[in-house]
């Protein structure tokens, strides 16, 4: 595998860097890593390691073609930090992840997916009780969301145009016998054979991205006395390419939400007021965090205009906690979401006052909390602090 080297076409402002350091393993198969290299007063470099069917000028016009896009009318917007404890020094400073493998607290199947399993898993369950716990103090009830959402469910939501990068469609086999045959056939004459695609699959579902989007479609048509909560937790799936990495990066992860729709400024206030019961947490386990505010990794189309206005409208703000083993690099491991009206107008959801509903959202992602955790602490339980050992 040869890098490949260019110069952005156009020059780049800091979010729209970070943005396409995410984005440009979507360039094509086999963009594996990218990296950017700022520089002073000229556009920047850009490197993608790349193994594949293109030419290295094919990969490169590509490459451009989604630098320009990203970069088209993007204004910068300064980010709002909340909530600092920079301050705090970790008492870990070590790579974990190999460790956390070697020590059989995390089996890795594949990049990407993961078991968790010793003392991993006792975080991942303590780590899940706090959030349930805080959504209880919000009179949130427990529901259970199925996996599969529906394509129609995510058109609503408007899901498709934003982050087409992420889907993980849920297909099965058409229901023809020829069709099934020819598996039973291959799956016995020929395992190794076997490939799924093509025509024989319907897609109507999609694993889940997210968990608010089903409630709702719960809530659609209805008109609400004051404002509905719910709060449930379950598998999400992004697929993230040539990103996935860790457990910073999981295809299937899990997320908690606390779930509030109602007026719109109610639920509004709802969101802001967690993030100090959450600060708590992070207090009580001595984490290095911030809150900043933040925006929904947009792809192009939807990227300028719609980074810009979750920043400037303070609609995302992300708790992001720290891995001190690289320099100033942060995980978001919470966010706290208001869509505005966004969701009950599409949804077809009213207040009593017969205005669209507002939603938002409290989100966790669980295995980020214990990597961030390990990071942090280490692999010694003993080492771990007396709130945790009290709990788990
Ligand atoms: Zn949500």
């Amino acid at each position: 595998m040869t890098p490949i080297r260019f110069e952005s076409p156009v020059r780049l402002k800091e979010t729209v860097i970070s943005a396409l350091r995410e984005k440009l393993v979507y360039t094509a198969p086999g963009v594996s890593a990218v990296a950017i290299t700022t520089v002073e007063g000229a556009k920047p470099l850009i490197e993608l390691a790349y193994e594949g069917a293109l030419s290295e000028a094919e990969v490169v016009e590509k490459a451009s073609q989604l630098v320009r896009e990203f970069a088209r009318g993007f204004l910068e917007v300064e980010k709002e930090i909340l909530h600092d404890r920079r301050h705090v020094v970790p008492a870990w400073s070590e790579p974990v992840y190999d460790a956390m493998k070697e020590a059989g607290w995390v089996v890795e199947y594949e990049t990407g997916r993961v078991m968790l399993a010793g003392p991993a898993a006792r975080l991942f369950a303590f780590f899940d009780a706090e959030f349930a716990r805080l959504a209880r103090d919000y009179d949130a009830p427990p529901v259970k969301f199925p996996v599969l959402i529906s394509v129609k469910t995510l058109q609503k939501a408007d899901y498709f145009a934003s982050f087409p990068h992420h889907l993980t469609l849920a297909s099965h086999l058409v229901e023809d016998a020829e069709v099934l045959r020819d598996l039973v056939k291959t799956a016995s004459e020929n395992p190794e054979a076997i490939s799924f695609g093509g025509p024989c699959l319907c897609t109507e579902h999609v694993n889940s991205p997210a968990v608010c989007f089903h409630f709702y479609e719960a809530l659609s048509g209805r008109t609400l006395d004051g404002v509905e909560r719910s709060t449930a937790v379950g598998p999400s799936f992004r697929y993230e390419a040539g990103n996935l990495r860790t457990l910073e990066r999981l295809w299937d992860f899990t997320m908690r939400e606390i779930i509030f729709v109602g007026p719109s400024d109610e639920v509004d206030a709802l969101r802001m007021s967690a993030m100090a019961p959450v600060m708590a947490l992070v207090e009580a386990l001595g984490l290095r965090s911030h809150i900043e505010t933040a925006s929904d990794p947009f792809f192009v189309g939807n990227f300028a205009g719609q980074t810009f206005y979750q920043l400037s409208h303070r609609t995302k703000f992300e708790l992001r906690l720290y891995l001190p083993f690289e320099t100033d690099r942060s995980l978001a491991a919470a966010s706290f979401n208001w869509h505005q009206q966004f969701f009950g107008t599409r949804f077809g959801i009213n207040t009593a006052a017969g205005e669209p509903a507002g939603t938002a959202c409290v989100a966790f992602g669980v295995e980020r909390w214990v990597y961030a955790f390990a990071a942090q602490y280490g692999l010694d339980p003993r080492n771990y602090p007396k709130y945790l050992l009290e709990r788990w």
